[in-house]
């Protein structure tokens, strides 16, 4: 069995069920191919064999038994932001560097409940900060693609692991566009859920009001699996909405591509810095769906120039005050022999996180700061509003709206972008946030140094079956996703 990397989590499902395979067999197979492949990646942070084995033989009991869930022994991956009790949860810090969690994250206690085999904990930003997966203590994470480019951020290494067939699946979390980014630069399928879809309770925390946690994966039908895992409310989430999840699996068929509505906001195609091939392919995959039956209408959305500002104040200052917990005294980093306590935090802190996460506490604390917090922290509360109010008008026309995910494809590693360089590529996925809309990634092609180009799209509140349906569909009628990246063909 040197193919099992390869199957859909649908087959993986029948496969375990149908007694083809066990799950051990399935988690070894990963196990060897992180072991034989990863040094070349660099994606995960840490490997937990010992667990991943003991949940393979407690999930093949269970199948044996006869009573297990449908995704039961089926390898995952979780990005080292989401807390997991007894295993180092980093959030790529130096800070949380010696932080083992003493409980699960939500999303995990869902994960684990549905027998699901955690293989490790992989790569980021520092904090979720970035779009590159270089801000990390741990080092950059290459793109399995060309080992030469970043993976995108900051969950690159959730990408990086699915697209070098080293998990099936892996779980991420987008703040600003690191579930849609990294999955554009990888050749993936991502979803960023509505905001409250998801519980965030055990996920560090960098901007509150922004972070939601989804499914990173090759298909929509497989992103579909994970939803039907960690959607869903938390009473320990107090943002968590108390709503009724879909069965999105059961779904993927349901939305008609034939007479479905989708926006193309050209303020968002006259951008300054997209680039002609992702444009080129990102046009490519509209018209396919409009050959499928959809409807292309033109949209406006006429606040693109503030997503920028507005996010890179709005962030900073929840960042700023989330990370002020990281005082060297409670847990994580601490500095050595400190002369007094004035000195144990200043030391801690600035030992123990990294340049950008130091410059947004600047950012943030400014921005809150007496002085300064109407000028700036309320201005963008404000505009926040009108960027979500322009996304409601823009609905009522249509159902969908398609933009790109990234304005290019993945920079080259050490590519060195100026702080604000690497903001600007920001700019497709940041409202989405804003104003706490699902919203979906789907590849849909490859430029000319062979790196793959991503389409969004952009749904109404609580859409995500729609999404996943649109992109399952269309992945029924093309052949994008199933591209390999360069390292997983040489290891095929
Ligand atoms: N790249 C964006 C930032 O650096 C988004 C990050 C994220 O979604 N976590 O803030």
């Amino acid at each position: 069995m040197t193919n099992l990397h390869r199957l859909s989590i649908r087959e993986l499902s029948e496969g375990l069920q149908q007694g083809k395979f066990s799950s051990r067999e399935l988690t070894q197979h990963y196990l060897k191919r992180i072991e034989k492949i990863d040094a070349q990646v660099k994606s995960y942070v840490t490997v937990t064999p010992e667990l991943a084995l003991s949940q393979a033989d407690a999930a093949d009991a269970a199948i044996k038994a006869g009573n297990a869930t449908a995704l039961a022994g089926i390898p995952l991956a979780h990005k080292d932001i989401f807390c997991t009790q007894g295993v180092r949860t980093s959030a790529g810090s130096k800070m949380l560097d010696n932080f083992i969690s003493p409980y699960d994250a939500t999303v995990v206690t869902k994960a684990k409940a549905a027998g699901l085999v955690t293989l490790g904990k992989v790569n980021m930003d520092e904090f979720a900060m970035g779009s590159t997966s270089e801000s990390s203590y741990y080092g950059a994470t290459k793109n399995p693609w060309n080992l030469n480019y970043v993976p995108g951020g900051s969950s690159g290494g959730s990408a990086a692991v699915v697209a070098a067939d080293l998990a099936p699946f892996a779980t991420g979390t987008d703040t600003g566009g690191s579930i849609r980014q990294p999955a554009s630069f990888c050749g993936l399928t991502g979803l960023k859920p509505t905001y409250g879809r998801v519980s965030r309770f055990g996920i560090i925390a960098f901007a509150s009001s922004l972070d939601q946690a989804g499914p990173m994966a090759r298909s929509a039908e497989d992103c579909a699996y994970l939803m039907n895992v960690i959607a869903g409310h938390d009473a320990k989430d107090s943002t968590s909405v108390d709503k009724e999840v879909d069965d999105y699996v059961a779904n993927l068929n349901a939305t008609s591509v034939k007479g479905l509505r989708i926006g193309i906001p050209k303020q968002y195609f006259n951008v300054a810095g997209l680039a002609a091939d992702v444009k080129a392919r990102v046009e490519e995959s509209l018209k396919k769906l409009e050959d499928m039956g959809a409807i292309l209408v033109e949209v406006d959305l006429n606040m693109v120039e503030a997503y920028v500002p507005t996010y890179y104040l709005i962030a900073p200052a929840e960042a700023s005050s989330n990370l002020s917990r990281y005082d060297g005294v409670r847990y994580g980093y601490r500095c050595e022999n400190p002369v007094d306590l004035m000195d144990l935090y200043k030391r801690s802190r600035s030992e123990g996180f990294g340049e950008e996460v130091k410059r947004r506490i600047l950012i943030g604390t400014y921005a809150l700061s007496a002085g300064y917090y109407d000028a700036y922290y309320v201005k963008a509360q404000k505009v926040r509003r009108l960027i979500q109010q322009d996304f409601l008008k823009a609905f009522e026309n249509v159902d969908v709206i398609a933009a790109p995910s990234a304005p290019t494809t993945a920079y080259k590693i050490g590519a060195n972008l100026s702080p604000t360089e690497m903001y600007l590529g920001d700019v497709y996925t940041l409202a989405v946030n804003l104003a706490g809309l699902p919203a979906i990634n789907a590849p849909v092609g490859l430029d000319d140094h062979n790196l793959p180009v991503g389409l969004q799209l952009i749904g109404n509140y609580w859409s995500e079956s729609q999404l996943l349906s649109i992109v399952h569909q269309y992945q029924q009628n093309t052949d994008f996703h199933t591209q390999r990246a360069a390292i997983a063909e040489e290891n095929a």
